[in-house]
């Protein structure tokens, strides 16, 4: 079956169409600035060259009949009739605790979703733009919601709760959720079978390092734990977000610079992580270069990000008592030799020894550690999308 993954935000639609069977990305693409003047659809047929179009787009249902048109079109298209898209699979980021399992969308589903746009209501709403535009040009079509949250709704109530009044669990579902759901349960997985151990008796930790970025704790192939929380904000130092940080200082920026409280979530969440401490950029490419030519700041951006997710990798050996692996996953789980190596530096009290040569690998699936390393570490690379094509023909 052919499957359409859609990825939808407030401004932009990422997509790829894929062979359920030979599990290839016949098609790849973006649309991106939807609503503004100029649109922008960039799609790449598997093996072909990239097709940049400049258009305007006014709304999400207008580039979707963009992407369709794409994949049906006589140069670069990938399919002769959009009777060939078996299913659509869209990625939702917040179920809440409604959805532990992916779900074949109904009104009921749509509904429930929308109750959870109070979670996320930068994304939800998004997300049903995306499925209600895709149900409107694709009728008859089925199609599956598969949630970022899903995966760590397995966490202990010990994990998932906050040390605040019960109420606010009770009343608001105040709680930790998790986020990047999709990719860990991946590459948990894949993990799994890389390192020849038996999921169900099993104990991994997955490094989702990204721009976002996130660890979870994989007990016997379920989340028990994991960094990110009620919001994407919360766990590792990130990008441009901050990750954890003491709440008071929330109150304490407000007072000295007089600022009021969207201000200050938008310097959490937008000008603080990698890219705040640097003052270089939120990208670990550029860090990497500022660090070689004697950058302090950089350095030091570096290491916080590696501290901590050393600390996270411990918290969570403590947690699950033990580990047998670590999987690096993400932009830079999977390019950044330097944090793999800095990481894994930490780790030498759980017996990980690492292959310095084999840890210049980018990008690629492949073992770090030598034979003896008591616990296997790995790059395991992730396919989020693969993973919602997957569960969608799962469930279909
Ligand atoms: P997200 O999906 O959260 O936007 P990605 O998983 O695509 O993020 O990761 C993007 C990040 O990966 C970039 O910001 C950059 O920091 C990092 N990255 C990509 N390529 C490299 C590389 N070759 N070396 C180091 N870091 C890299």
């Amino acid at each position: 079956m052919k499957v359409l993954v859609i990825n939808c935000g407030s401004s932009s639609l990422k997509y790829q169409l894929i062979d359920s069977e030979t599990e290839i990305a016949l098609a790849v693409g973006i649309c991106e600035r939807i609503g503004q003047d100029v649109s922008v659809l960039k799609h790449t047929p598997n093996g072909g060259e990239k097709v940049v179009k400049e258009t305007s787009m006014k709304n999400h249902e207008v580039a979707i009949q963009m992407v369709l048109d794409a994949l049906t079109d006589a140069d670069h298209g990938v399919i002769k009739s959009l009777d060939e898209i078996g299913a659509v699979g869209h990625r939702v980021v917040h179920g809440g605790e409604k959805f532990a399992v992916s779900s074949i969308i109904t009104d009921e589903v749509i509904k429930a979703i929308e109750d959870c746009n109070d979670l996320a209501p930068l994304h939800n709403p998004a997300n049903l733009i995306g499925i209600r535009a895709c149900a409107n040009l694709m009728k008859g079509v089925p199609m599956v919601a598969v949630f970022d949250t899903a995966f760590h709704q397995t966490m202990p109530p010990k994990s998932y709760l906050y040390g605040l009044p019960f109420d606010y669990y009770d009343e608001y579902k105040i709680r930790k959720y998790g986020f990047h759901g999709t990719s860990h349960s991946f590459v948990s997985k894949r993990m799994a079978e890389f390192a020849g151990l038996d999921l169900e008796n099993s104990k991994i930790i997955v490094c989702h390092l990204g721009n976002g970025a996130s660890i979870s704790a994989v007990l016997n192939g379920k989340s028990i734990d994991t960094s990110m929380g009620f919001t994407p904000l919360s766990g590792l130092v990130m990008g441009t977000r901050s990750g954890d940080i003491d709440p008071s200082i929330i109150e304490f920026i407000s007072k000295k610079q007089n600022k009021s409280l969207d201000e200050i979530m938008n310097l959490l969440n937008k000008g603080s992580g990698i890219q705040g401490m640097s003052e270089v950029s939120s990208d670990f490419r550029d860090i990497n270069e500022a660090m070689d030519n004697g950058n302090e700041k950089a350095r030091l951006a570096f290491d916080v990000f590696v501290y901590r997710v050393a600390k996270f990798i411990g918290g969570y050996v403590a947690a699950m008592n033990g580990v047998d692996a670590i999987a690096f996953t993400a932009g830079v789980g999977e390019n950044d030799h330097k944090v793999r190596a800095e990481v894994c530096e930490y780790l030498g009290y759980l017996g990980v020894n690492i292959d310095l040569d084999k840890n210049m690998t980018r990008g690629k699936e492949v073992m770090l550690t030598t034979p003896d390393s008591k616990v296997k570490v790995a790059i395991v690379p992730t396919n989020e999308e693969l993973a919602i094509a997957r569960e969608t023909v799962a469930l279909l």
